[in-house]
C-alpha cells in the first residue's frame, strides 16, 4: 500500500481497479507529393468532421449539465474558425510541401505552447483544449474513429491528461472517479468533473507506474490515491462510498420535496440558469424557481444588442418552462472580464471597478428600458421578479427602480400586456451595499446576495486572477459577517434575502447560511438535491449557535473545519 497525494478537483470517495486511458499515437509522413490543394480538401473535410463532432459533445454537455458549463466547448468550436489558426495550417501546406496531418500538429503545438507558457494558470490550463481539438483534426484526416480502448467495467480512470471532451463522453456509469497526472483544479475537465459529481484528483505524480487493474482508494475531497490499499482502507473507502451513494440517492428520490429542518424551517431551494435549456435541467433536479436567471447570455457572442421582441421571446420560453413558479430575472450583467462587440466601453484600468452592469444601464438607458420592457412582457400572467446587478448605493436602487416604472409606463401606453406586481430586488454583492442593507431594504423588496462577487470586493481579490483568486474566499468570516448583516436588515425590514453566488450550492456552507436565517438558497441546478437534503438534517436551534460562532474564527479553511467537525456527514 502506497498513498499519492495530489489536488483535489471533485468531492467524493471511490474504490475500484484502474483504467489507463491512453490517448493513441497518431503517425504519420510529414511531407506529401499530392498537390496542395488536394491536402487543402482533405484537411476542409476533416475539420467539417470535427466540427459536428464537437456540436454533439456541446449539445450532449448543455442536455446533461446545462448551457454555462457546454459553454466549454463554444471556445473549441472557435478554434476551429481561427482565422491565424488556419493561415498557418494553409501555409504549412502550400508554401512547405506538408502533409494536412503535420501542418495541424505544427499549428496546434505552436498555440499550445504560448498557452503554456502565460503565467496565469487559467489560461495556460487551455492548452490541453487547444491539443485536443488538434489531436482530433489528425484523428479525422486519418480516419480513426475511436481513441483507444473504452471501459468495460466500473473503474478508477487514471490518465496523464484528461480533455473535456473526454470527460463528456466516457460512460459515466462506469467512471468512479478521475486522476490525472497533470492539470488545475480550474482546468475545464476538472469543472466538468464537479458538475456531473464524479470524484477527481489532479496533479498526481507517478501514476505512470500504477498497471490497469491494480487496486485504487480515491477521496477526491482530500486529494489523496491509495494504491493497493490494504483491508481497514478499502473497509473505510467501501463504508463512506456507501453511505454517500444512500445519502445521494435519497437526496436524489426527494428532489422535489421542500427543504424543511428538523424543526420545521422551510427553505426556498432554486436555481441559476442562463437558458431555457437550464430551466428544465433546474426543474428535474428540484427547483422551486429561478433565483438568478442570467441574460447576458443573450447579449454577448454576436455584433448587435438583442431588441426588445427577441429579448421577450426568450425570457418568456424560461420563464412558461417554469410555469408558476417565481422567476427573478436579473438585468444585463457585462463589463468587468465579459466585453460586448457592439459597446465601445473605452479602455479601463480596473474593469472590475469600472462601467459594469448596471452601471452601464444607467450610461446606455436606451438598452436597460428596452431590457425591462422584455422582462414586463414576457412576465404577463407569471410570477416575474426584476433584481438589478452591482448596486453599490442607495440612490442606485431608486434610479434602477424609476427605470423599471418608466419601461412599465411605457408599455401601459403602447396598451401592451405586462406582468403585474412585479417584486423588485437588487443584488448585494459590493461591500458598501452590504454595510447599507437596512437603507437599501426601505427601498427594494427583496436582496440577493452575489458572494462571487462579494467575497473579491470584499477581500480585494480579483476572482479571474488565478494568482490571488484563493484569497477571495467565500467562506471567510468577513463574508460571512457581511451575510448576516443583509439577512438581518430584510427581516427587520419584513422582507427577505436569498443568495445565488456559488457559495449557496456547497455543502459545507449550506448549514451556516441556514443557521444565519438565510431565506432563498439559489445555485447551479446539479447542487439542488444535496443542499435540500442537508437542510433536511438540520435545526435551526443547533445550526444558529455554530453559524454564529463561524463569524469569530480566522479564516474560511476555520469555518470548513467547524462545519466538518460539528455534521461530518454534510459532505457524504
Ligand atoms: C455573484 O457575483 O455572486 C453572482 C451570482 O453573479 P456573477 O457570478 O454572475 O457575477
Ligand atoms: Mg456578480
Amino acid at each position: 500500500m502506497r498513498q499519492l497525494q495530489g489536488i483535489p478537483a471533485s468531492p467524493g470517495v471511490a474504490l475500484g481497479p484502474a483504467f489507463r486511458f491512453e490517448r493513441r499515437t497518431l503517425e504519420f509522413p510529414r511531407l506529401t507529393d499530392q498537390p496542395a490543394e488536394a491536402e487543402w480538401t482533405r484537411f476542409e473535410t476533416a475539420i467539417a468532421q470535427v466540427r459536428e463532432a464537437l456540436t454533439q459533445i456541446r449539445d450532449r454537455a448543455e442536455r446533461e449539465i446545462g448551457a454555462a458549463e457546454a459553454e466549454i466547448f463554444e471556445a473549441h468550436l472557435m478554434f476551429l474558425d481561427d482565422p491565424a489558426l488556419l493561415d498557418a495550417i494553409r501555409s504549412a501546406i502550400e508554401a512547405n510541401g506538408l502533409n494536412a496531418e503535420a501542418a495541424v500538429h505544427d499549428a496546434t503545438h505552436y498555440y499550445a505552447a504560448i498557452l503554456e507558457g502565460l503565467p496565469d494558470p487559467t489560461l495556460s490550463a487551455r492548452a490541453v483544449d487547444v491539443h485536443d481539438v488538434g489531436h482530433r483534426l489528425k484523428r479525422a484526416l486519418l480516419n480513426i474513429a475511436e481513441d483507444g480502448a473504452s471501459l468495460t467495467a466500473p473503474s478508477v480512470v487514471i490518465a496523464h491528461e484528461l480533455t473535456p471532451s473526454d470527460t463528456v463522453m466516457m460512460d459515466r456509469r462506469l467512471v468512479l472517479a478521475m486522476i490525472t497526472e497533470v492539470g488545475g483544479p480550474t482546468s475545464h475537465a476538472a469543472i466538468l468533473a464537479r458538475s456531473y459529481g464524479i470524484p477527481a484528483i489532479v496533479g498526481v505524480g507517478g501514476l505512470i507506474d500504477i498497471a490497469s487493474a491494480t487496486l485504487l482508494a480515491v477521496d477526491g475531497s482530500a486529494g489523496t490515491l491509495v494504491v493497493d490499499p490494504d483491508e481497514a482502507t478499502q473497509l473505510a473507502v467501501a463504508t463512506r462510498r456507501a453511505d454517500q451513494q444512500v445519502h445521494q440517492a435519497q437526496a436524489r428520490v426527494r428532489a422535489i420535496e421542500p427543504a424543511i429542518s428538523r424543526d420545521g424551517k422551510r427553505v426556498e431551494v432554486v436555481a441559476n440558469v442562463g437558458a431555457v435549456s437550464g430551466a428544465r435541467i433546474a426543474l428535474e433536479q428540484g427547483a422551486e424557481g429561478i433565483g438568478l436567471f442570467r441574460t447576458e447570455f443573450l447579449y454577448i457572442k454576436r455584433e448587435t444588442a438583442p431588441d426588445e421582441d427577441e429579448q421577450t421571446e426568450q425570457y418568456r420560453a424560461v420563464i412558461e418552462v417554469m410555469g408558476e413558479r417565481p422567476v427573478i430575472v436579473r438585468t444585463l450583467d457585462i463589463g468587468g472580464d465579459k466585453p460586448l462587440p457592439y459597446l465601445d466601453l473605452g479602455h479601463e484600468d480596473n474593469p472590475f471597478l469600472g462601467l459594469r452592469a448596471l452601471r452601464i444601464g444607467f450610461e446606455y438607458p436606451d438598452i436597460l428600458l428596452a431590457q425591462l420592457r422584455a422582462i414586463l412582457r414576457a412576465g404577463a400572467g407569471h410570477c416575474v421578479k426584476v433584481m438589478f446587478p452591482m448596486v453599490a448605493t442607495v440612490g442606485e436602487a431608486r434610479a434602477a427602480r424609476a427605470m423599471l416604472e418608466q419601461a412599465r409606463a411605457e408599455l401601459i401606453a403602447r396598451s401592451a400586456p405586462i406582468a403585474e406586481q412585479v417584486e423588485v430586488g437588487v443584488m448585494i454583492e459590493i461591500p458598501s451595499a452590504a454595510l447599507s442593507a437596512d437603507r437599501l431594504a426601505r427601498v427594494v423588496d427583496f436582496f440577493s446576495i452575489g458572494t462571487n462577487d462579494l467575497a473579491q470586493y470584499a477581500l480585494a481579490a480579483d476572482r479571474t486572477n488565478a494568482r490571488v483568486a484563493h484569497i477571495a474566499d467565500a467562506f471567510h468570516p468577513s463574508v460571512l459577517r457581511l451575510i448576516r448583516q443583509v439577512i438581518e436588515a430584510s427581516h427587520a425590514a419584513g422582507t427577505w434575502t436569498g443568495l445565488c453566488g456559488e457559495l449557496a450550492g456547497e455543502p459545507l456552507a449550506v448549514p451556516i447560511l441556514f443557521g444565519l436565517g438565510l431565506d432563498e438558497f439559489s445555485m447551479n441546478p446539479p447542487a439542488i438535491p444535496i443542499a435540500k437534503e442537508i437542510v433536511r438534517g438540520l435545526t435551526l436551534d443547533e445550526a444558529r449557535p455554530v453559524a454564529l460562532a463561524a463569524l469569530d474564527l480566522d479564516d474560511g479553511q476555520a469555518v470548513r473545519a467547524l462545519v466538518r467537525a460539528t455534521w461530518p456527514w454534510v459532505e457524504s
